[in-house]
């Protein structure tokens, strides 16, 4: 046999190969009958798979504890497919205020497809039995939550929805699965919007979901049908992140737990929302399900009104103001003017983010110095 010219004679390439093709040549009609009989996995059409796709599939189902994962084009397309596969007309949606604002919009087209849904807050998470339904499906929760950073007990979840055979998706994006993993705790599915921590540098957009082999079966039908199949190059950079993740996410959430203690005592900071505090309302199931820390993620008020929040960022160095999460450079913003843009005004603020809410992302920057810029700037206002 001629030496396959990405790994002749077996020295394996130690990166994960860019293979740009969107098709590729049959080795004969009897490999072609194997596929098409579905005897053999082959590469055939970009579409249906791609080798630099799928060995990050295996990356993240390894990161997950799960059998096998579905990479796709983006966090929203992630959650759009889980949505479009397990959901049908007259089924009930129970989901969580405290998700990311796109699925606002989602739900949106659900409702006009026929799907019933049920927006709840995840402050009552622990009354889901008086939502549970007959026809309940499937329960869409994220926890640590965006951005309030609230905790939902995904065990107690899985216990309520198995009284009406529901199923349980967890968006982990905040949480990221060095610190929490979701199908170990009772959820039957994991979705990641692998843009952020995963990915971790600004530069790519991807989204995944982890559970079992039938659900890689079920979801890799729907991307292949609608065709949200990841680019290979994207693919190529999340690999590459993903080598780094768990010394980012380690570093980030140790300064995270730093910043958000000296935050807590800060005058000019009259709300602070981290689980790694000993006082937040979500301390005590986090320490339960989150190990190792509890991620890189807080949300604070900043003096009294949307105009000192704005003052206080403007007058940051060396922490950018941006949307996202997750990556090597700390991020804030104000989700009421930036991410919940999304929802209708009267719905950004009944769940408890108010106009001078901020979001902070922490970096990997040394914790000493997010600190000083947050110290310069608060002493601003
Ligand atoms: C960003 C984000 C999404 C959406 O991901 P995209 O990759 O931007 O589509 C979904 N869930 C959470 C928690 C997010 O932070």
């Amino acid at each position: 046999m001629s030496p396959d010219p990405l790994t002749p004679y077996g020295n394996r390439p130690m990166v994960t190969p860019i293979v740009n093709a969107v098709n590729y040549q049959y080795s004969s009609f009897e490999v072609l009958r194997q596929i098409t009989d579905g005897e053999i996995d082959g590469y055939t059409y970009h579409r249906d798979d791609n080798p630099t796709v799928r060995e990050v599939e295996h990356m993240v189902a390894a990161l997950e504890g799960a059998d096998d994962s579905v990479i796709c084009t983006s966090g929203m397309a992630a959650c759009t497919m889980v949505y479009l596969t397990y959901l049908s007309a007259g089924d009930h949606l129970i989901i969580f205020h405290d998700t990311y604002g796109a699925n606002y919009k989602v739900s949106l087209i659900l409702e006009r497809l026929g799907v019933k849904i049920t927006w709840m807050d995840a402050d009552r998470a622990c009354d889901i039995d008086k939502e549970l339904r007959a026809d309940t499906r499937m329960i869409f929760l994220e926890t640590p939550s965006n951005p309030l950073c609230k905790v939902i007990d995904i065990r107690a979840i899985r216990n309520a929805a198995e009284k009406v055979g529901a199923m349980v998706v967890a968006d982990n994006t905040f949480a990221t699965p060095y610190h929490q993993n979701p199908l170990d705790l009772g959820a039957h599915l994991v979705i990641h919007s692998a843009t952020k921590a995963l990915g971790g540098h600004n530069d790519l957009m991807a989204g995944v979901i982890a559970g079992s082999k039938q659900h890689y079966e079920d979801l890799w039908f729907t991307r292949q049908a609608i065709g949200t199949t990841l680019d290979p190059h994207s693919a190529f950079l999340l690999a590459r992140g993903i080598k780094t993740f768990e010394l980012r996410a380690a570093a980030m959430s140790a300064s995270a737990q730093a910043v958000a203690e000296y935050l807590q005592a800060h005058p000019r900071v009259p709300r602070i929302f981290y689980p790694g505090l000993p006082g937040d309302p979500g301390h005590e199931i986090a320490s339960r399900q989150m190990q190792r820390g509890f991620g890189g993620m807080m949300a604070f008020d900043v003096g009294d009104t949307q105009e000192d929040a704005k003052e206080f960022i403007r007058n940051l160095k060396r922490i950018y103001h941006a949307v996202s999460l997750g990556s090597t450079e700390s991020l804030i913003c104000i989700p009421y003017l930036t991410t919940m843009l999304y929802l209708p005004p009267e719905r950004r603020t009944i769940f408890g983010v108010r106009e001078n809410t901020v979001r902070l992302s922490v970096g990997i920057e040394p914790t000493e110095s997010i600190i000083e810029d947050l110290v310069q700037a608060l002493a601003s206002i």
